[in-house]
């Protein structure tokens, strides 16, 4: 970070303190930056002054310096994808040695004011979760995820501190899944958006992924985790609601910082699952998504619903509704003959529950019952609009 810094034409290193001069000047990719600094710095110090700066003064290429230094310094160069990396952050494009085999891209957007707000967002949070719709868009195919590039457009006076902080959600999420962060792009906007693209691939030998598509009358339905997490975070946050110190811990973390379901994905294709969908949109309108794919209708019991215990004890009767129709989980739904939801369930340390079935009536109709199998009115738990 602090070489290449130079002052009177000494470059710093180590923790020496030095006699600074009035402007100091430091170097980041092809751009010099002069600042005003008090007459004595350590390197400490300088740090704090790179961090508390505006992104405006650092200048792209400084930004970029300083984002392909974090990324680079944070590199697992152990893990597969970076074994397989020719060149990485700083040319004009990367390059990795593909293997055999079937690929997989994804990309999304998130557009400040319309996917999130940073009073409710902190910056490291929307980080990880810019990462982590996508790699939950991989494991939705049951791939693995293994490069991802980055578009960020900033306003010029956004704090070098702020986007250090979204880079560092990005990069703790990519390590644990062993992603290498690649490349990408700055520029300066109005508002804040980070667009970020994973590739990966597809981890059966054979190159069979999950689908959409594949469902059949006859096949369970089932989903990870627990629901309506997300949005009763959402919602906690933008009303500024108040509950007990776990519920808040759990919505919270439900709606900033979801866990993709990598690992669990890889294991549906391995033991024969053909059909999967990542729950973004909300339960009902996903499970639509592959029923109009398919050429198939589903059976769903409400009372099988997993709803996040935090949503249950805190959102009273709308509970349902969040879990129905919230979105943004991101947990796993599946669809898969009663013999290999079984072998699922066994091998999956997360919850598996079966919500119903898929049936043979009209392409993408959903009906959904109570325990006793009765009609549940779509008006009462607030999906009719996914449903029409
Ligand atoms: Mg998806």
């Amino acid at each position: 970070m602090l070489s290449g810094l130079s002052a009177n034409n000494k470059t710093l290193n180590g923790n020496d303190t030095f006699l600074m001069p009035q402007f100091y000047h430091f170097q980041y990719g092809r751009q010099w930056v002069s600042l005003a600094t008090p007459p004595a710095l350590s390197p400490y110090a300088l740090r704090a002054i790179i961090f508390t700066m505006k992104v405006s003064a650092l200048g792209e290429f400084g930004l970029i310096g300083l984002l392909a230094e974090m990324i680079s310094g944070a590199q697992d160069k152990g893990a597969a994808s970076y074994r397989k990396l020719v060149i990485g952050i700083g040319d004009d494009a990367a390059a990795w040695k593909c293997d055999a085999g079937t690929q997989l891209v994804t990309t999304d957007s998130l557009f400040q004011d319309v996917h999130f707000r940073l009073e409710t967002t902190p910056w490291y949070e929307l980080g990880w979760k810019s990462l982590a719709v996508n790699l939950s868009d991989i494991a939705a195919m049951g791939g693995a995820p293994e490069y991802a590039v980055i578009s960020l457009a900033v306003p010029p006076d956004t704090e070098v501190e702020d986007v250090r902080a979204l880079y560092q959600g990005m990069i703790d999420l990519a390590q644990r899944f062993g992603v290498a962060i690649i490349g990408g792009d700055t520029c300066r906007a109005p508002l804040v958006s980070i667009t970020v693209t994973v590739l990966g691939s597809a981890k059966d030998k054979d190159g069979k992924v999950l689908t959409r598509s594949a469902a059949r009358p006859g096949d369970k339905i089932a989903v990870t985790g627990a629901l309506g997490g997300a949005s009763a975070g959402m919602e906690m946050l933008d009303k500024k609601l108040k509950f007990d110190a776990e519920s808040e811990g759990q919505l919270r973390k439900a709606f900033l910082q979801p866990e993709p379901r990598v690992a669990e994905g890889q294991c549906m294709v391995r033991l024969g699952v053909k059909t999967a969908i990542d729950i973004s949109d909300g339960l009902m309108s996903d499970l639509k998504h592959v029923c109009d794919s398919s050429k198939v209708g589903a059976r769903v019991e409400a009372d099988r619903i997993p709803v996040a215990s935090a949503v249950r004890s805190n959102f009273a009767e709308r509970a349902l509704e969040l879990a129905l129709a919230g979105g943004e989980d991101y947990e796993l739904l599946f669809t898969a003959s009663g013999e290999i939801l079984d072998k699922v369930k066994a091998e999956l340390a997360c919850p598996v529950t079966v919500i119903g079935e898929i049936v043979a009536g009209e392409p993408g109709s959903i009906v959904m019952v109570d325990a006793r199998g009765g009609p549940v009115r779509p008006g009462k738990v607030g999906w009719e609009h996914f449903n029409e």
